[in-house]
């Protein structure tokens, strides 16, 4: 590998990328700057955000500069006016010791006659997004025919927003003998159009390969059913108490629902859509930079150009319309050689873009198990406790307070004040998890488990591991009307909160089923209360050992047959259809 020296970087510029921490080019650098340094080149670079591809244009084109011409040199086109600050913003770091060198950013949104006055005066590079350039030009008041350097940057999303038409009428004013440097993180047919017209015989780079998303970014999803979608968001931002990240939306309506709904839930949440102002946007992206804020929830234009390196994850609220905005929103996280994890929370019927998109990216989408209540307070907890162990105490400006704070706990010893801790914390999400629902993850092949008794049962609610069930017995059977489905029905309506419930043996005139141990008591309860046309239901433990055995079992035929043959001669009624008369449902959504 070589060093920035080696690629040609001169000094002044070595100096402050030093000052910057960058130690050795990365390797989109490594093939671009010397490239770029020599004189009729054009490229056109395949890279992901995050893989330092500023620098890698940066260098070379403020390299270039010759101060004392008081003319645009250097054009950058970029999306939005957040990246366009960001890269003006990487551009002044790196020109920190080129006396006189000027970067102009020029966007939308802010006063143009400020802007105008700057250009009057001169700068060397432009950073612009289209739109406020091409009104620039149109007013004569930007001069581009000394450009020696154009690069568009994040070009595929310039024309996913419509910026095709000022691309082209900003480009026919620049010098045909230029460098163009063009970056994408995809490569659809419209850039290739673009290469076509305005690029001479370009060198292409591809860091990583062709459409292929960052290999540092783990991809998760989560199919569940589309009422589930909001809760299943929290528990994963729950199990990650110490998430930094994006949960990418569909539309400004679905950002702003979705950021009020965690902020009044108690998350550390904010929003970014283009319905707010630009002060608002500012502001929090700010915190967000800052990590003043966990959770932004963004649309996919607003998001642009929020250059944030350490996003532990990006949520997708439901996968975007098309792979390249998925390569986007992904290419957030694991940036800079770090590790991120892209989680989709998806409806069944996107499993098919699901599967183009690891086509396209090349890398497969791993199926999540959705965090249980116990496995989130665990993970709060122990993060907690680690925060504790790590935390730095300052002993002098504490000192003062410890004496009365020691008189005050004096009776507790170091357990109890321990418990009390955890318990100050983690009362409230405790409660809350204590009776949640679990959230089903949709059975994606559905049928396919059909082999075995209650298979699809199983699987949709993905019970493999789980143990610890009883056994009932129900006096209702198949000829009374009852099938798998009435029967979790009746249960679910019977019982609050929920109720795990395993095998089901239908019979003709009884049945059984079991049901998670630390909801049978619940179970017993409440269903011998309830009527079914006007008939009591009746549950009790089945005899033999848990799971032991069919319904078809003696001992449980002899029990069942006896207690059925009993409930049968006062109650039964074999007419009526399976129909619910009894109390309405007590069940609770505590979610
Ligand atoms: P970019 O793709 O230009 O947004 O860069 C991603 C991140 O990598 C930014 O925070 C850069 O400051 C950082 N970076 C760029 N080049 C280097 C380098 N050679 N060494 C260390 N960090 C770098």
């Amino acid at each position: 590998m070589k060093t920035f020296e080696e690629l040609g970087v001169a000094s002044p510029i070595l100096k402050a990328i030093q000052e910057m921490g960058y130690e050795l080019p990365m390797p989109v650098q490594e093939e671009v700057i010397p490239f770029l340094l020599g004189e009729d080149n054009d490229v056109i670079a395949l890279a992901q955000t995050g893989t330092g591809k500023t620098a890698a244009f940066g260098l070379p084109i403020l390299q270039k500069i010759e101060v004392s011409v008081y003319q645009p040199q250097a054009l950058i086109l970029c999306p939005t006016r957040e990246l366009c600050l960001q890269i003006a913003g990487d551009l002044n770091d790196y020109s920190k010791y080129i006396n006189g060198l000027k970067v102009l950013p020029v966007y939308g949104g802010s006063s143009i006659e400020s802007q105008i006055k700057t250009l009057k005066r001169g700068v060397h590079v432009v950073v612009a997004t289209p739109g406020r350039l091409l009104d620039l030009l149109t007013r004569k008041t930007v001069n581009l025919s000394l450009v020696k350097n154009v690069i568009l940057d994040e070009a595929d999303e310039m024309l996913n927003m419509g910026f095709s038409d000022s691309i082209n009428a900003i480009l026919a004013e620049v010098p045909s003998s230029r460098n163009m440097l063009l970056f994408s993180a995809t490569m659809p047919q419209g850039i290739a159009n673009i290469t076509r017209k305005y690029m001479n015989n370009p060198r292409e780079i591809v860091i990583g390969r062709k459409n292929e998303g960052n290999e540092n970014i783990k991809h998760i999803y989560y199919m569940i059913r589309a009422q589930d979608k909001y809760l299943a968001l929290k528990r994963i931002a729950d199990y990650y108490p110490n998430i930094y990240g994006i949960i990418f939306c569909r539309t400004r309506k679905e950002t702003q629902e979705i950021a009020d709904k965690l902020i009044q839930d108690g998350y550390n949440a904010d929003s970014l859509h283009g319905e707010l102002s630009q002060a608002q946007r500012d502001y929090v992206m700010q915190k967000f930079r800052l990590r003043n804020l966990q959770l932004l929830v963004a649309t996919d234009v607003a998001a642009r150009g929020l250059d944030v390196d350490d996003l532990t994850h990006i949520i997708n609220y439901g996968l975007p319309d098309d792979v390249e905005s998925y390569t986007h929103r992904s290419g957030r996280t694991g940036r800079a050689g770090k590790t991120g994890i892209s989680i989709s929370i998806c409806h069944i019927k996107e499993k098919g873009k699901m599967r183009e998109i690891e086509r396209i990216i090349n890398k497969k989408f791993e199926k999540g198990e959705m965090p249980g209540g116990k496995a989130i307070c665990e993970k709060q907890i122990v993060n907690l406790i680690d925060q504790i162990e790590k935390v730095k105490v300052d002993e002098e400006e504490i000192a003062s307070l410890m004496p009365s704070i020691f008189r005050k706990l004096e009776w507790l010893d170091k357990e109890d004040i321990i418990k009390r801790m955890v318990s100050l914390e983690f009362n409230r999400m405790i409660d809350y998890y204590k009776d949640a629902d679990e959230i089903e993850v949709v059975d994606e092949h559905p049928g396919k488990d059909r082999n075995t008794a209650f298979g699809k049962k199983e699987s949709r609610r993905s019970r493999d591991k789980e143990e610890g069930f009883i056994r009932y017995f129900i006096n209702f059977g198949k000829s009374d009307g009852l099938y798998p489905n009435q029967l979790i029905d009746l249960v679910n309506k019977c019982v609050p909160g929920k109720v795990r419930i395993g095998k089901i043996d239908l019979l003709d005139n009884f049945s059984f089923f079991e049901v998670e141990e630390a909801a049978a008591k619940r179970v017993v309860d409440r269903m011998n209360g309830f009527e079914i046309d006007g008939r009591r239901i009746s549950v009790e433990p089945a005899q033999g050992k848990k799971g032991e055995g069919k319904g078809d079992s003696k001992g449980e035929k002899k029990k069942a047959a006896s207690f059925y043959d009993r409930f049968d001669k006062r109650t039964r009624n074999n007419d009526k259809p399976w129909r619910r008369t009894s109390r309405p449902s007590s069940r609770k959504n505590r979610e």
